[in-house]
């Protein structure tokens, strides 16, 4: 089977500028972002969507998260605010198969979402 384009990015098959990794977790700039800062915070396991994540993946879940936060808090979005995004999905927008939270800041995002 093909290997997804996150997987490729994880294995410096693709670049992409990568801005965090540690044994579990990789983060990149988005390609096309949609806001002063955009990343994308991924597991280095290819889980294609949270509906395949299971119980065992709940520390993983939680460090994503964590990590997500330390992102923003490194380029100072904590006090103003900033998105965390998980499109799940076609519905909810989902076009790369390979989970990953949106990290958006450095502008005022709006409720409900498009
Ligand atoms: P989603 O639509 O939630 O699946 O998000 C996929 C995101 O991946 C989009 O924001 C794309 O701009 C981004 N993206 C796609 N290909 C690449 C790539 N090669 N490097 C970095 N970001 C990418
Ligand atoms: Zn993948």
């Amino acid at each position: 089977m093909n290997k997804c384009i996150f997987c490729k990015i994880i294995e410096r098959q693709q670049p992409a500028k990568i801005v965090y990794e540690d044994e579990e977790i990789v983060a990149i700039e988005d390609i096309r972002p949609q806001a002063p800062v955009h990343l994308l915070v991924m597991p280095r396991k290819h889980l294609p969507s949270l509906n395949e994540a299971d119980g065992a993946d709940a520390p993983l879940l939680g460090r994503l998260f964590a990590v997500a936060a330390h992102l923003a808090r490194e380029r100072q979005l904590e006090s103003r605010g900033y998105r965390t995004v998980i499109n799940n999905g076609p519905w909810a927008g989902q076009t790369v198969n390979h989970l990953h939270v949106h990290v958006l800041g450095g502008r005022v995002f709006h409720w409900p979402p498009g």
